[in-house]
């Protein structure tokens, strides 16, 4: 299949939109992705990308605990717990603004050393990049849902199986191509101080395509849960261009940030640096913060949830 050169988080359509900055209007993350208010957010996907409607193993989803096939890890070919492996302390790792939202990228030689495999996977996979979804208030922003709860936000762990690729672009389009990890991102009086070497670089990078080193090593075990207890299923990218080429593994604890690690990821910009007055003597309006960018659940239709304790 035509692969083109792509990240779950770089749809090649927002480069088409790139001459939209000298136009008199900004570029908002509307016009991006997400915004349903003007009518180009997640409903719109599918005029450009169709299998964000026609196809059948879309995410996110709605998880119905009380619908999920409980199992051992088993039941998998792999016959084996789930297994992960992270350095301790990860370093020279880049924080990205992709457009709609932060992204901290791992550079080759420390992706070389995670591991993810077990469990539902088959094969070894490493991880790429993480990221993070959110919305305008802490009554919503994860992607998955829990029988119908929202957590505040969501981290994606995106990994890619280095035994059948080459490259994570080829993974990203292919069956069993990718594993993502989801952590589900409480509000809470406590921050959690491993993502505040994130958040607190947000500013460092509050437009778009800003990148900048890492100042802190990060241990991403300490972003994750202590009880790995998980659900599994079978889906896809949840941003253009969808592919449904992803083994979701979303652990049922969540973990806790507060209310001002979220407020920073409300102050990022969907849209590249802009000379502060416009052609037409305007400032730049604040619509175009990433203030949301969660794609709401889509049909289960015929997949199993395994939940994995
Ligand atoms: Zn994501």
């Amino acid at each position: 299949m035509g692969v083109k050169p792509i990240s779950p988080h770089h749809p090649h359509y927002q480069h088409q939109h790139n001459h939209h900055r000298h136009h008199h209007q900004p570029l908002k993350y509307c016009d991006v992705i997400n915004n349903i208010a003007n009518g180009s957010g997640p409903e719109m996907w599918p005029e450009k990308y169709p299998i964000a409607s026609q196809g059948k193993r879309q995410s996110p989803i709605d998880i119905r605990t009380g619908d999920c096939e409980r199992c051992s890890p088993q039941h998998f070919p792999a016959r084996r717990a789930l297994e992960m492996e992270y350095p301790s302390h990860m370093d020279n790792l880049t924080l990205v603004n992709g457009g709609h939202g932060w992204r901290v990228d791992v550079p080759p030689e420390i992706a070389q050393k995670t591991l993810l495999t077990g469990g539902p996977l088959e094969g070894t996979y490493r991880l790429a990049q993480f990221h993070c979804h959110w919305g305008k208030n802490s009554s919503c922003g994860s992607e998955h849902t829990v029988d119908g709860k929202s957590y505040a936000a969501e981290l994606h762990f995106v990994h890619w199986n280095t035994d059948k690729f080459s490259c994570f672009n080829d993974a990203a389009a292919a069956d069993g191509g990718l594993a993502v990890l989801g952590v589900f991102l409480r509000s809470s009086p406590e921050a959690n101080n491993e993502l505040s070497k994130i958040t607190s670089m947000l500013c460092e990078v509050a437009f778009k395509d800003q990148r900048v080193p890492l100042r802190h090593r990060i241990d991403i075990r300490k972003l994750m849960p202590d009880n790995k207890v998980y659900w599994t299923y079978p889906g896809s990218l949840t941003t253009p261009p969808l592919y449904e080429s992803v083994t979701w593994i979303v652990f049922r604890e969540p973990i806790n940030c507060s209310e001002e690690q979220l407020q920073c990821m409300r102050t990022m910009r969907c849209h590249e640096k802009l000379n502060e007055i416009l052609d037409d003597g305007t400032q730049n309006p604040d619509e175009s913060l990433v203030l949301e960018n969660f794609r709401p659940p889509q049909p289960l239709y015929d997949r199993i949830v395994r939940y994995v304790a």
